[in-house]
């Protein structure tokens, strides 16, 4: 990285060529062996490839040392080469290729000694910016040297061509303003401008005065190579600026290059020229060392061969780039690639330019200053915030620490005041984010236009400016920005057609001995707040007699509002590390909060929106590891990544066993801090994205709780609610489902007076799908049970559900019965129900015979029916199959049921008894239901 004088690295040169000349000697021999055994046709496999490469790497390197005959004649070979390689085919290559081959021995045979390239002088790396006027009036001249002066400019003057041509000579300047008319005549300071221009290229940016804006005359101008074109009277201030920019190189850092090329010596010939010119260079033939490099010190402009052993150039670049901190530092890809559709390729990868070997030295140095230049133009530009075009947040921070710095030296006084919109989130939710945004650029053109050119403003945050202004005091600025405030509130913004009026509040603080930037931040902060709680649209000065004093928020400071990042709480009791944990947080993007003590951490991290909290272990009065302790016991969410001086993995794993979720070791390292962060903040977010899903997914199962709530009330709703009144008997069901809703059903009706219905079903399966079969089931029970016999209507029902059945692959079990209240002749149909029996006042039993199969089972199942007559004291009973898991023999023996009645009981005694029996026996897993019918002992008169 050192530099050298020109004349050390001409003799450099020189001697790299002397290399090179060796070199030359063994590739000569190289292809003389295997021309030799291609000849006598034993030809290896590699052969071909290592032909191949030696040539790609001469037709890349001669030109660079003066042989450009051996380039055009490698590269020839070079590219006759690759379809043969592609094929393989050795035979038809030999003959096309014999003349290639031997011609370029030829050539490098009598190549001679290299004939040296020049080298450029680049610019000079004076400490002064040195600026050469030239113009045929000298008065203006003068005038105008006079007042670059003023800015701290080095300024020479000359009236004609020859004087200044032979002064460029002597000695170039950083920058040359050039009248259009010389002392020579008019417009021959254009032609003098294209001399020069021909001659040193960009290396010297020349500027245009002229009294005419003709349009011929500046296009002659910038044909010229003309940077600027200034009219008179001439703007200096502009001209400054852009002078400013043209010089900015010389005042700040040198131009630094980061080299990746596998061949040393033609990474050393390009670190040569272009530390001819000031660049810094560092050179690394080994692509994996790279991303060492550019961790150490990222260069302004990577320059990357493209073959390279173990990496390639666009593996490389495609890695890089998958970097965001050197997303805009500029990758320059060499290579003796011609073919265009793979300069694509490794432009893909991004790459941002292609330079061709062999390539000039002088057309490199060119073409890396002025992509470099861009890249630095471009980072320029970020120092304004694109939306309102004020200074972006982390450049007026810079700015009011310098102008805090200015104040303890000059004893003069400063004030700030921080401006944050009203409501804005309802303008944004009402208007949309466009009218937000347009609100937001008509506050910052006003502040533009009202304020003194001293006055600095800045977008500090979302809807958040701050305005500093030197050398005025709080009241003074109060008053300035509360007329401000006036103004803004009665602007009439037009939203989506309709006017809408915003207002700000403001909190103005102003700067006292022995506070910081952030402290006076802080306290114009404090002031805004006090401002909200005021009830908005209203300026408050910190610390100012009016009402209460403004309170400070718990924390004190808020270092980066920009709105989004996350917000990480750095707990440090040492300050100096603190901050530069903040500063390179901040840097990255982060929101940063500093506190140097633990109680005051865990009164942040209660108020909540603390993403990540950094805690480090050894603090007085509460440690990290007993902050860590209190944050988890209260069920605080942020993560927590322990700091530790101590080496010991023991505290390490002791904090996370307690919750930290990393822990960095001190020093702690900045790539590793944002590596360890970032990772924490992914799984932070998977954790969030996580209980966020939980969340939708409670809300989805008590949304289905309530559904099926809903759907159980209407399912035991379509249950008959009133017993039929019947003389000389009574009649009793129940249904208790196991979910909320099931497949249990029973249902009566009377078609005439004399009969009663009764269907008393259990559908396959349980839940929703049971519900929809037993209300479909039901629906066509209800219309087929009519005064016909049972069986009949069974035939009907069958009809009606067997297609739905089969093709669900459902069934249904039923038992279908008609009572008879003038013959009390029960006549019914089983389809494989079966669990119920007729207990006859005897106590006798008797099952309900014949029984036939399920519904859905058969499509031509027919059913016969079965008859009986019921006695007084008679009893139907029937129950479903909820009753066989806690007593699973009544599936063989029904009657066993009968053990638990006695003589005399009603129908409702029965229910109740059969009901009872799971929480004796054991648990309902399944829906029950029972039924019973019992003619009385004691007729009442027949009608
Ligand atoms: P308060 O009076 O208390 O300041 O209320 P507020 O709604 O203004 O405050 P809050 O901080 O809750 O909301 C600020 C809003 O500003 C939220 C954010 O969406 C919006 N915002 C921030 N930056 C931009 C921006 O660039 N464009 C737009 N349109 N809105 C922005
Ligand atoms: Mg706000
Ligand atoms: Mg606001």
């Amino acid at each position: 990285m050192c530099e050298h004088s020109f004349d050390d690295v001409q003799t450099w040169f020189a001697n790299l060529k002397e290399q090179y000349t060796t070199q030359l000697e063994k590739k000569i021999a190289q292809i003389e062996a295997i021309w030799a055994r291609w000849q006598s046709g034993e030809l290896q496999t590699d052969d071909l490839r290592e032909l191949q490469r030696i040539a790609h790497n001469l037709a890349g390197s001669g030109a660079t040392f003066g042989l450009a005959a051996v380039s055009d004649a490698a590269r020839a070979l070079d590219v006759a080469l690759q379809p043969v390689i592609r094929r393989a085919d050795t035979d038809e290559a030999a003959v096309s290729l014999a003349s290639l081959v031997e011609n370029l021995l030829d050539v490098m045979r009598n190549s001679g000694a290299p004939v040296p390239q020049p080298l450029s002088r680049g610019q000079p790396a004076a400490a002064t910016t040195l600026i050469y006027l030239a113009g045929r009036n000298q008065d203006e001249t003068e005038e105008l040297a006079r007042q670059i002066a003023y800015f701290g400019y080095t300024t020479a003057q000359f009236r004609s061509s020859a004087e200044l041509l032979a002064a460029v000579e002597r000695q170039m300047p950083n920058v040359l303003i050039l009248d259009l008319d010389l002392q020579e005549g008019e417009q021959s300071g254009i032609a003098a401008a294209a001399f020069l221009h021909d001659r040193y290229g960009q290396a010297l940016p020349m500027f245009f005065t002229a009294s005419s804006s003709d349009f011929t005359l500046r296009l002659a101008a910038v044909r010229a190579g003309g940077r600027g074109y200034f009219t008179r009277p001439i703007d200096v201030g502009l001209l400054i600026d852009q002078i400013d920019q043209m010089t900015q190189r010389v005042n700040t850092e040198p131009y630094t290059v980061l080299i990746v090329d596998d061949s040393a010596l033609m990474a050393e010939v390009y670190a040569l020229a272009l530390r001819a010119a000031g660049m810094r260079v560092v050179t690394t033939t080994d692509p994996l060392e790279a991303p060492m490099l550019l961790a150490e010190q990222p260069p302004d402009l990577i320059l990357l061969d493209v073959y390279m052993p173990g990496c390639n150039g666009q593996e490389l670049a495609a890695v890089i780039r998958q970097q965001p901190e050197y997303h805009s530092i500029p990758i320059v890809f060499l290579s003796g690639e011609t073919d265009r559709s793979a300069q694509l390729a490794a432009l893909a990868q991004g790459g941002d330019d292609f330079l061709t070997k062999p390539i000039n030295l002088e057309h490199l140095v060119a073409a890396i200053s002025s992509r470099i230049q861009r890249a630095r133009a471009m980072r320029s530009l970020m120092v304004r915030d694109s939306l309102t075009g004020l200074f972006n947040h982390s450049v007026t921070q810079d700015l009011l620490i310098r102008e805090v710095a200015r104040a303890r030296r000059s004893n003069q006084p400063l004030s700030v005041a921080l401006i944050d919109i009203d409501h804005f989130k309802r303008v944004n939710d009402q208007y949309g984010h466009r009218s937000g945004d347009r609100v937001l650029k008509s506050l910052a053109r006003l502040l533009r236009q009202r304020l003194r050119a001293s006055d600095l403003i800045g977008r500090y945050g979302g809807e958040e400016f701050l305005i500093v202004m030197p050398e005025t005091r709080a009241a003074s600025a109060a008053m300035v920005v509360d007329s401000l405030r006036e103004r803004f509130a009665h602007i009439e913004h037009q939203c989506e057609g309709a006017p809408l009026r915003v207002t700000f509040s403001a909190g103005v603080a102003e700067w006292a001995h022995g506070i910081e930037a952030s402290g006076l931040i802080e306290k114009a902060d404090a002031a805004l707040y006090q401002a909200k709680r005021l009830g908005r649209n209203q300026v408050l000065i910190a610390d100012a007699q009016i009402g209460q004093p403004p309170q400070h928020r718990v924390l004190p400071l808020t270092t980066n509002r920009l709105h989004n990042a996350p917000v990480i709480l750095v707990v440090d009791d040492d300050p100096d590390i603190g901050r530069l944990l903040q500063l390179w947080l901040t840097d990255a993007g982060y929101r940063v909060e500093l506190t140097q003590n633990g109680l005051e951490a865990l009164q942040r991290i209660e108020q909540g929106g603390v993403d990540v909290a950094l805690i480090d272990i050894l603090m007085p009065e509460i440690s990290g590891i007993d902050l860590l302790d209190q944050v988890r016991q209260r069920g605080r969410e942020p993560a927590v990544i322990i700091t530790t001086a101590f080496g010991s993995e023991q505290i390490a794993v002791n904090a996370i066993r307690r919750g930290a979720n990393d822990y960095l070791r001190k020093p702690i390292n900045q790539q590793e801090l944002l590596l360890v962060l970032e990772r924490t903040l992914t799984k932070l977010r998977l954790r969030r994205e996580n209980a966020a899903l939980q969340r939708r997914l409670d809300e989805k199962r008590r949304e289905l709780e309530a559904e099926i709530k809903h759907a159980a009330q209407i399912q035991a709703e379509m249950l008959p609610q009133q017993m039929p009144r019947l003389p000389e008997y009574t009649i009793a069901a129940r249904c208790i489902p196991a979910r909320e809703i099931g497949g249990d059903f029973y249902d009566w009706n009377a078609p005439v007076s004399h009969l009663l219905n009764i269907t008393f079903g259990d559908v396959m399966g349980k839940g929703m799908s049971a519900a929809l079969l037993m209300t479909t089931t039901r629906a066509v029970f209800r219309s087929v049970a009519r005064d016909t016999p049972p069986e009949v209507n069974i035939r009907y029902a069958v009809n009606a559900l067997y297609a739905d059945l089969e093709r669900t692959s459902s069934f249904v079990t039923l038992c279908h019965l008609q009572l008879n209240l003038n013959s009390h002749t029960l006549a019914f149909v089983d389809a494989g129900h079966g669990l119920g029996f007729i207990r006859r006042h005897s106590g006798h039993c008797e099952r309900l015979e014949p029984r036939g199969a399920p519904i859905g089972i058969f499509s031509h199942e027919s059913y016969r029916q079965g008859e009986t007559v019921l006695n007084p004291g008679d009893a139907l009973i029937l129950f479903s199959d909820g009753l066989l898991d806690p007593w699973p023999m009544l599936a063989r023996d029904p009657f066993q049921i009968n053990d638990l009645l006695t003589d005399g009981m009603t129908a409702t005694g029965i229910v109740d008894r059969l009901c009872a029996i799971p929480a004796l026996l054991g648990p309902l897993t399944d829906d029950l239901t029972v039924f019973a019918l019992v003619r009385n002992m004691m007729p009442e008169e027949s009608i």
